[in-house]
């Protein structure tokens, strides 16, 4: 996904391009369209992730569409509450950026400095104020803040704030501003506190969680083998011969892929048992455990049915068809190599395929080591190598010209 596929106004757009992001990360591609509509939401992701940009962008959004209605208000509309001064600081630093080239105006107010100059900030009137909790009481009590007009409530590094003991200060705050509000609460971790916190101040929230193996996967190992269409279920018992052992999960795109593996499997002796939509919900728990109990090895699985499903220990998993969604594709090699333990993919590509590949590289910014001796013949995209870097620089135009190309050269 690129950044102009999210409904973000142009001027925001420009902003994000010279930051140089390239692409939205997943917790920013989760969460933003969330926000523009306005939900509550609560967001787990790990430090690094891009929790800044998934709030400020859309919260900047929302308010340059309603800007022109409420020209030259002095009220506060956005609060974002978070522990430390730095970390103000740099949410300052990413609201100045995002936003510069509107007229919103943005301050953060933090302890340990003189509160005369933040108040002369304040009186002149502030649209999104940044603060750590214990100073934006201070100038609230002295009459500097008037929260009564806030419309959305953000709590940045939640459970650091829990940590740092803010909860009841977080409380106080929250009584300030109006019931009707969006309220976004971000943190790295959702410990039973947050939850707890979460029930008081954040009613019908939305969650988002990303998980560790979404967004890396340093302990795969990922293979990938090109091959005509016709020969994939020969690759398949091939390797199950041969090269993979123990339990494995093939992923399927179509329900009817996975019937017509399961029975190919089936009548070669394997093990197998298989999840999608159309079996009932009695038959998918049935085969799950199964697969967990090891009476069977082999899982064949549609995205959508294996989705939210806790199976670990899983020693590999077969891309039998390649997911034209990027992300499907870390998704499912994340099954494997969990918990620091390592683990194996395997994606066979036909060359309808070949399109695809290229946006998972682009996604997991490397190539995918190619295997060539295999006993079937090799569809390989010419210009392979050069791949993953490509898009980086004059992207569209170009990018678009050359998948033309190389439809031309492969079908
Ligand atoms: P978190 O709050 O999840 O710990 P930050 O919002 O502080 O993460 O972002 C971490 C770093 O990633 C920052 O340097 C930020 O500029 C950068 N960043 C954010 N979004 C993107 C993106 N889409 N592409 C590249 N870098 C990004
Ligand atoms: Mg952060």
């Amino acid at each position: 996904m690129q950044f102009s596929e999210l409904p973000l106004q142009k001027s925001i757009l420009k902003a994000v391009a010279e930051a140089r992001f390239q692409r939205p990360t997943l917790v920013q591609q989760k969460t933003i369209p969330l926000v523009l509509e306005q939900k509550n939401v609560i967001v787990a992701a790990q430090t690094g992730t891009g929790k800044t940009a998934a709030f400020a962008l859309p919260i900047i959004n929302l308010l340059l569409d309603k800007q022109d209605a409420e020209k030259g208000a002095k009220t506060i509309k956005i609060v974002v509450v978070t522990p430390t001064r730095e970390l103000a600081l740099q949410i300052l630093d990413n609201f100045k950026s995002y936003s510069k080239y509107t007229n919103l105006r943005t301050t953060a107010v933090f302890g340990g400095v003189a509160l005369e100059p933040q108040k002369e900030i304040l009186a002149k009137g502030v649209d999104i104020l940044v603060a750590t909790p214990g100073r934006l009481i201070d100038l609230q009590i002295q009459g500097n803040i008037d929260l009564s007009h806030l419309e959305i409530f953000v709590l940045d590094e939640a459970d650091l704030m829990l940590d740092m003991g803010f909860i009841n200060d977080i409380k106080k705050i929250e009584k300030l501003t109006p019931r009707k509000k969006q309220t976004l609460l971000f943190s790295a971790t959702i410990p039973d506190k947050i939850d707890e916190l979460a029930k008081s101040v954040i009613k019908n929230a939305v969650k988002v969680e990303i998980n560790p193996e979404e967004t890396t996967a340093k302990n795969i190992g990922q293979l990938l083998y090109y091959l005509p269409k016709k020969h994939k279920t020969d690759l398949c018992l091939h390797l199950l011969r041969n090269t993979i052992h123990g339990k494995i999960i093939i992923f399927r795109r179509t329900k009817f892929g996975v019937d017509k593996l399961e029975q190919t499997l089936l009548k070669n002796g394997y093990q197998v048992t298989s999840i999608h939509g159309d079996k009932t919900q009695g038959v998918r728990n049935k085969a799950i455990e199964d697969f967990k109990s090891k009476k069977a090895t082999l899982l064949i699985a549609t995205d959508v049915a294996a989705r939210g499903i806790d199976i670990t220990n899983v020693d590999a998993i077969i891309n039998f068809d390649i997911p034209n969604v990027p992300e499907t594709y870390v998704h499912r090699i994340g099954r494997t190599g969990r918990a620091g333990k390592s683990g194996i993919a395997f994606s066979f590509c036909s060359p309808d395929e070949n399109d695809y590949i290229k946006t998972i590289e682009t996604l997991i910014e490397k190539p995918i080591k190619v295997i060539d001796n295999h006993p079937y013949p090799i569809h390989k995209p010419k210009h392979k190598k050069k791949q993953p870097n490509t898009i980086s620089k004059h992207k569209k135009g170009r990018k678009s010209e050359a998948s033309k190309k190389k439809k031309k050269r492969w079908y």
